[in-house]
C-alpha cells in the first residue's frame, strides 16, 4: 500500500491488495497501521508517500501493521514526502496577483528537486484576456508554458485532472492562490476524515512534529513550533495529491551558488544555444567573468542576482 498520513506511530495505508476489492472501488481501503518495531530499529523511518508492505491485517477493524519500505523513488524534505512524481507550482493571476520574484522563488526552489513540475495561474476569470496572453507569453519567455485554470468556473480543471492522472503530485505556492479549492475540485470521492480526531486516542509529540521544529529553528534560529501534517489525497482520475498546508516559504537551503544556474530555464537555453555550451571559467556565476556566454539582458537576471547574494550571505554564515 501507500502510506497517506502519519502520526506519532500511526500511519493510515491505502492498501490495493486483491483481497478487498469488491467493495473499495479503485481507490483502495485505509487500514490503521504501526510500524513493525524491527523497522524503527534500524531507523528506516517511513515517510507519507512510501510504498510499504502491510501484514498482520484485521479487515473487519481495518488494522494492520508496516512490516518492510520498499525503496524510493524520490524524497523532498520540504514537505517530507516520498516518491513524488510530479510539483505543482499554483499561483494566482489576482487575489493575491502574480509576484514575479515570489514566483521565481517557488520556481527555483521546485526546479531543485530534480521533479517535474507543471506551472498553473488560477484565478483566470478575474483578468481580462489581454492580462492572460501577456502572462502567457512573459513566462514563456522564462521559459514556463503556464496552465490557466479557475477552481470558480471550472477552466482548465480537465487539463491539471489529466496532468496528475497516476501520479503522486505535491502542491505549493503561497497562501490564497487557491490550493485547498484545487485539491478538493479535483479530489476523489472517497471521504478522507479531515480533523485531527482520527488521531485523538494518541497523544504526545509527532515525529512530523519534531521534524518541522528542527527544519524551523535552523532556519530562523528560534525554536517556532507548528503543527504540519502532511497527507496524501487520492484524485478522482487516480493518483494522489499531496495536501501541505502551511509549507508555503521556499527556503533554497538546498541550492548553492553552483547550481543555481541550473534552475533558471533561460541560463540552460543560452548555454545549449551556443554550441560548445561552457564559459570559459567550469565555476562560472555568470557574473560577467571573462569568457562569460550568459548574456544580462533577460527579465530574471536580476532576480538571479539577487538570489545569488542570499545563497553567499547564507553560505558566509554555514
Ligand atoms: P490556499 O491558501 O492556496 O489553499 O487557497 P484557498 O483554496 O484557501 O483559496 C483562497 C481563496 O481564493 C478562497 O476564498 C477561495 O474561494 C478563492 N478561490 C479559489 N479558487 C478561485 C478561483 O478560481 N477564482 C476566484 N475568484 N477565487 C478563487
Ligand atoms: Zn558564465
Amino acid at each position: 500500500g501507500t502510506v497517506a498520513s502519519a502520526q506519532a506511530n500511526f500511519m493510515r495505508v491505502v492498501v490495493n491488495s486483491a483481497l478487498q476489492q469488491e467493495d473499495s472501488g479503485s481507490l483502495g481501503v485505509e487500514l490503521l497501521c504501526v510500524v513493525k518495531a524491527v523497522l524503527k530499529k534500524i531507523k528506516r523511518r517511513v515517510l507519507v508517500g512510501d510504498k510499504v508492505m502491510v501484514g498482520s491485517i484485521d479487515w473487519v477493524d481495518r488494522r494492520g501493521m508496516i512490516e518492510n519500505v520498499f525503496q524510493r523513488k524520490s524524497e523532498i524534505l520540504d514537505p517530507p514526502v516520498a516518491n513524488v512524481d510530479h510539483l505543482l507550482v499554483l499561483f494566482s493571476l489576482e487575489q493575491p496577483k502574480i509576484e514575479p520574484f515570489t514566483l521565481t522563488r517557488f520556481l527555483v526552489e521546485a526546479e531543485s528537486t530534480g521533479i517535474p513540475l507543471t506551472l498553473a495561474l488560477n484565478k483566470a476569470e478575474l483578468v481580462e484576456q489581454a492580462t492572460l496572453v501577456e502572462w502567457k507569453s512573459r513566462l514563456r519567455g522564462w521559459g514556463y508554458e503556464p496552465v490557466i485554470c479557475s477552481v470558480d468556473t471550472k477552466r482548465g480543471l480537465d487539463t491539471l485532472q489529466f496532468i496528475l492522472r497516476d501520479q503522486t503530485t505535491v502542491i505549493v505556492g503561497p497562501s490564497g492562490v487557491g490550493k485547498s479549492s484545487l485539491i478538493n475540485a479535483l479530489r476523489g470521492t472517497k471521504s478522507v476524515p479531515e480533523d485531527d480526531n482520527w488521531f485523538e486516542p494518541i497523544l504526545g509529540s509527532t515525529w512530523f512534529e519534531e521534524q518541522r521544529v528542527g527544519q524551523v529553528s535552523t532556519r530562523s534560529g528560534k525554536g517556532k513550533h507548528t503543527t504540519r501534517n502532511v497527507s496524501l489525497l487520492p484524485l478522482s482520475g487516480g493518483g494522489y495529491l499531496a495536501d501541505t498546508p502551511g509549507f508555503n516559504q521556499p527556503s533554497l537551503l538546498k541550492v548553492t551558488k553552483q547550481s543555481l544556474a541550473q534552475y533558471f530555464p533561460e541560463i540552460q537555453k543560452m548555454l545549449k544555444d551556443n554550441g560548445p555550451g561552457k564559459c570559459s571559467f567550469s565555476d562560472c556565476l555568470h557574473l560577467g567573468e571573462p569568457g562569460c556566454i550568459v548574456k544580462a539582458d533577460w527579465e530574471r537576471y536580476p532576480f538571479y542576482l539577487q538570489f545569488l547574494d542570499e545563497i553567499k550571505i547564507r553560505e558566509e554564515f554555514q
